[in-house]
């Protein structure tokens, strides 16, 4: 079987084709720009690379043009349209109707309308994007895998806001998480690793890239995640603040004259590392910085290494021990610093970091030593094979 993984942003496109049963990727690729001038699709297979500059004035363009790259004669990869059995679609909302992912009819599509409430910016071209595979595809089994449904398993305590009970019931307002598809793909790959069975571990999970959020992982369920309500919250990331005191909003629209527009883009765009440093949102820039004794840049990384640590501390707190954390997503797999910074503080848990493995990159590794308390792994994360895994279930089960 072969599976289309698509997410779709409002003027990107990321898809990979998979064969499942190898669970190879036959081919990848980016379409960058749509709607705007200068679109661009670079496809690759096989490590080639193939840029295609051609206007995109629509997803559906963009689509029809990565189909026709999969099936060319050239840089092609299959004979025929034919021969892909399904279309996996990243959603990043699925609200507290969808606790996994789902084979999409006419009543998912209505619920994703609704949802787009809950993520203005996220589900509206994840929509568009359904739409435009489901008229260039219109025989061909679509799949939704939401970024919130791993964390619809969260205890009322977890999820609600001390907030009055009515903005929960009348506008959903409480914490939904996201990453959810990534933060189980880890939980599952280090429950392999560990060769025990997700059920009988605690896990948290720290998937720390430009948007980074943590998860409290028992017995397989998400229990508890950083990011809530919006993935502003929890630790500190690239552009994003994370937690703050709510009541400096407030303070800001008083005190600064800002808008409420404003004060979100600064929190969501100006913040973080970034807005610490006065530098830039990439760790890497950080780093660099840092070593060359860059004060600013190295309060960012404290700043950033101490909310993680302590997110743990509470996590650990949550599932009452822990198991196994696992680090992925950009910084996390190949910052091995940034890791040794995090788990430095980490002593009291009983964790021991094994430098020499915390230095090797590329691969799913345990980088604690033997004697650790606590097994620590850095797992490189797989979020479109999670959906074309998801996509090949949901689809042979409802044959
Ligand atoms: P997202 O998917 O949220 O955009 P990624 O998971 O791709 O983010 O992570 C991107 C971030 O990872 C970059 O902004 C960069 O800061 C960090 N990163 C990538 N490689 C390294 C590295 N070798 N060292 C430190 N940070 C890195």
């Amino acid at each position: 079987m072969k599976v289309l993984v698509i997410n779709c942003g409002s003027s990107s496109l990321k898809y990979q084709l998979m064969n499942m049963e190898n669970e190879n990727v036959l081919a990848k690729g980016l379409v960058e720009r749509i709607g705007i001038d200068g679109s661009v699709l670079t496809h690759k297979v096989n490590g080639e690379k193939v840029v295609i500059e051609q206007p995109m004035k629509d997803h559906k363009v963009a689509i029809g043009l990565v189909l026709d790259a999969l099936v060319d004669k050239k840089h092609g990869v299959i004979g025929d349209m034919s021969e892909i059995s399904a279309v996996g679609h990243r959603v990043v909302h699925g609200g507290e109707k969808y606790a996994s992912s789902v084979l999409i009819d006419g009543k998912v599509m209505e619920a994703l309308e609704e949802c787009v409430k809950l993520a203005p910016l996220h589900n509206p071209p994840n929509i568009i994007g359904i739409n435009a595979c489901k008229e260039l595809m219109p025989s061909t089994p679509m799949v939704a895998v939401f970024d919130t449904a791993f964390h619809q398993t969260l205890p009322e305590e977890a999820y609600m806001y001390a907030l009055p009970y009515e903005l929960y019931t009348k506008y959903g307002v409480r914490k939904y998480g996201f990453h959810g598809t990534s933060h189980r793909f880890v939980s599952m790959t280090a429950a392999e690793m560990m060769g025990k069975k997700p059920e009988d571990i605690k896990m948290i999970t720290c998937h720390l890239g430009n948007g980074a959020s943590l998860a409290a992982i028992k017995g397989g369920k998400s229990v508890d995640t950083t990011m809530g309500f919006t993935p502003l919250a929890g630790v500190v990331m690239g552009t994003r603040c994370g937690d703050i005191d709510p009541a400096i909003v407030p303070f800001l629209v008083k005190e600064a004259g800002m808008s409420i527009e404003e004060a979100d883009a600064l929190m969501n765009k100006k913040s973080g590392v970034l807005g610490l440093s006065e530098l830039s949102s990439d760790f890497r820039d950080i780093e660099n910085a840092a070593k060359e004794g860059n004060k600013k840049a190295q309060l960012a990384l404290d700043v950033f290494d101490y909310r993680v640590r302590t997110a743990i501390g509470t996590y650990v707190a949550a599932l009452n021990g822990v198991d196994a954390i696992i680090f992925t997503a950009g910084l996390g797999e190949n910052s091995a610093s940034n890791r040794a910074a995090i788990c430095e503080g980490l002593t009291y848990l009983g964790i021991k970091i094994d430098p020499e493995k915390n230095g090797q990159r590329g691969e799913a590794l345990e980088i604690s030593t033997p004697d650790s308390k606590v097994k620590v792994f850095v797992i490189p994360t797989d979020e479109e094979l999670m959906i074309a895994r998801d996509t090949k279930e949901i689809v042979e089960s409802a044959k």
